[in-house]
Formats: C-alpha cells, sequence, structure tokens
C-alpha cells in the first residue's frame, strides 16, 4: 500500500511506492547518476577518486557515496572509487567504516560492556551536578 512520506533529500511530502524519495528527487539523482557513470566511464577517468569525480561532476560526494553504497556504481569496474571511513578517514567500498575500525569498535564494546559492569555501582555518584564555590564571585 502506498504511504505518505516526506522525501529525505528535500523534505516534501510525497507517496511513498517503489521509492524512499520523491520523483523530483528520483530524476535529479538519475541525471546525477548518469553524469557521473558517463564521467567515470570515460578511459582517462576510471580510476578518479571520490574528490575528482566531484569536482569534476559538480555531484554532490554524498550522492556519490549513495551510488556506491547501492552498488550502482561498482568497485569492481572502478577501483579506485571509494568513500572515507566514518571513524578513520580510510577509504572504503562498503558499509560505514572499515574493517579495522570495525574490530576495534567490536574490543571496545566488549571492553565497555566489562567497564559499565564494574562501574555501575558508582554511577550515581558521577551524575551529581557540580556545585561552584562563590571564590569566582569574590575580589
Ligand atoms: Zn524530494
Ligand atoms: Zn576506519
Amino acid at each position: 500500500m502506498a504511504e505518505l512520506a516526506n522525501c529525505p533529500r528535500c523534505g516534501a511530502v510525497f507517496v511513498q511506492m517503489m521509492r524512499p524519495i520523491c520523483q523530483s528527487c528520483y530524476q535529479a539523482e538519475e541525471k546525477d547518476f548518469q553524469t557521473v557513470y558517463t564521467f567515470l566511464k570515460s578511459h582517462k577517468n576510471r580510476e578518479a577518486s571520490l574528490q575528482e569525480i566531484a569536482a569534476s561532476t559538480e555531484v554532490d560526494e554524498s550522492i556519490i557515496i549513495k551510488f556506491i553504497r547501492e552498488k550502482r556504481l561498482r568497485t569492481s569496474e572502478f577501483p579506485a572509487l571509494g568513500y572515507p571511513c566514518e571513524r578513520c578517514g580510510t577509504s572504503i567500498q562498503t558499509g560505514h567504516i572499515c574493517a579495522n575500525c570495525s574490530d576495534e569498535l567490536k574490543r571496545e564494546l566488549k571492553h565497555h560492556e566489562r567497564v559499565e559492569a564494574i562501574s555501575s555501582t558508582s554511577k550515581k555518584q558521577e551524575k551529581q551536578p557540580i556545585y561552584y564555590t562563590m571564590d569566582q564571585f569574590k575580589q
């Protein structure tokens, strides 16, 4: 069933059917895709980086990243394609963070759970408001 939704791109209310974005944004995105794809297909641009593509096509990096995430722009076809890991900035081609960060986060999470268990008794103390002394109003 069709549902009314806000377009995540432009905020317009639209009837959500096949696509998560509204018709005009969909068309704009298709146009962007064609621009980027046409640019990349040119032999000398096959190994262009995300920044180079964005600069040459004037398509927003976030939109190009979206195409990579959606696998519309295939990294097998364009090996230099990638976008920065949200944690460390390393170039990645899938997901939000790189493999290293993902491992680290998993380790940190485990560590955090342990710390959490140990410190849960002292938590009340930490949450207390900070009291300022009146010293700062003295001359
Ligand atoms: Zn829209
Ligand atoms: Zn990373």
